[in-house]
């Protein structure tokens, strides 16, 4: 039975950006990072070269980093086409073989310090521009161990791209598809989780959808909880991401996988060493050779056909909060209290919870939902307690129940 009062409450980082307009700052996937993002680069604004060296010995990723930037100074001081990053899979193809195109973009790029658009999420003393280039290139590396593809890449030094450059590369290449390569970060540091993001249309969604999923179970074996493929339109109707617009406008499908939070200490974890994102580039290269029927050092004359539902109408975002929300509380016998939490969520799915003693003044961390329309847990409570619960699906939007 609702006991209590229900109030809905529709808290996305979209929504939540409109009270931080002075600090919102947008990547290059047209995402919002938040206003964190600028203290933090504030601060990394004033680190001279020499601490972002002795941090550098702190992460041995940073390390890498910086060797690939001094390498590019030296070996390119002029930008080369990037066809020649082309390479071919890993045995020798006969000329009538089928060969995939795929263009791996590691998200933001650019030298400057200034640019958060460039510098993408900025957590841990790194860029995520950094870290999606190391994704990259181990996905590059797995991929070209497989036969029927061809791997390009829009970047492979700490260059600027826009997305309307990345894609017309992908064109240029003759592209099947390109994948975005993505961290995350939230504005209330809370969630977690892998996403993909994928057009809402046509063969575009259905191409971009299929990949993503197989990209996300070998994620998700990895440790990563799946908040699953998602599509977001922007006022005007047409897919939000940048690059997911601008591929689609050149033919292309295109997904964004956002592998992880940086700024959450779990997913952190699956990312933070130089092997770790190693491991995330091999996993998105796994994923997308499962896709297409890939072999490993074979080319095969023909790839398995792959059954594609073409959605009929855009496969819209969900853009309302969960349903039918309440909870109860039992005095159990042992004077501890059984919660039962209730949330229904008709075109997403119930994500997280998360709940409040103290009238909403502060929350625990997100705990996940599971596959039910209720969880049950038991709490050590005066019964005095100002319970407040809070109930997300997984496009980030919550209703909020309190007694
Ligand atoms: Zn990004």
């Amino acid at each position: 039975m609702p006991l209590l009062s229900l109030i809905v409450l529709g808290i996305g980082i979209g929504a939540a950006a409109t009270a931080w307009t002075e600090l919102k700052t947008i990547d290059r996937s047209g995402r919002i990072t938040g206003p964190v993002v600028l203290a933090q680069s504030d601060k990394l604004r004033e680190l001279s070269e020499q601490t972002l060296r002795q941090s550098a010995a702190r992460a041995e990723r940073t390390e890498a980093a910086e060797n690939a930037e001094r390498e590019n100074q030296e070996v390119r001081p002029e930008r080369e086409p990037d066809t020649a990053l082309s390479i071919a899979g890993g045995a020798p193809e006969p000329d009538n073989a089928p060969r995939l195109r795929i263009v791996l973009d590691p998200g933001h790029g650019g030298e400057g310090l200034k640019d958060e658009q460039e510098l993408g999420a900025i957590y841990r003393d790194t860029y995520e521009k950094y870290l999606t280039l190391e994704i990259a290139e181990a996905m590059r590396e797995e991929l070209s161990q497989y036969g029927n593809v061809e791997v390009f890449m829009t970047r492979d030094t700490d260059r600027a791209l826009t997305l309307k450059e990345r894609a017309a590369y992908a064109e240029s290449v003759g592209g099947d598809l390109l994948v975005s390569l993505h961290l995350n970060a939230s504005l209330e540091h809370n969630f977690y989780g892998s996403e993909v993001f994928v057009s809402a249309f046509e063969y575009f969604h259905a191409r971009g959808a299929g990949v993503g999923e197989s990209i996300l179970k070998q994620l998700t074996d990895y440790g990563f909880v799946s908040k699953g493929v998602k599509t977001r339109l922007g006022s005007k109707g047409a897919d939000y991401y940048g690059i997911i617009r601008e591929c689609k406008s050149l033919g292309i499908p295109a997904l964004i996988v956002e592998h992880g939070y940086m700024d959450e200490d779990s997913d952190w974890a699956r990312m933070n060493t130089q092997e770790a994102l190693e491991n995330l580039g091999r996993r998105d290269a796994a994923g997308l050779a499962a896709y297409f029927g890939l072999e490993k050092g074979s080319v095969l004359s023909k790839l398995p056909a792959i059954e594609e539902e073409i959605p009929a109408v855009p496969v819209r975002p969900d853009t309302t909060p969960p349903e039918e929300v309440w909870y109860k509380k039992e005095r159990q016998t042992d004077g501890r209290f059984l919660i039962t939490l209730h949330g229904v969520e008709r075109e997403s799915r119930v994500m997280y919870y998360d709940y409040s003693t103290d009238g909403g003044e502060t929350y625990g961390g997100l705990q996940l939902w599971g596959t039910g329309e209720t969880v049950r847990f038991t709490m050590n409570l005066t019964g005095e307690e100002q319970l407040v619960f809070r109930v997300y699906n997984n496009y980030e939007l919550r209703t909020e129940t309190s007694g």
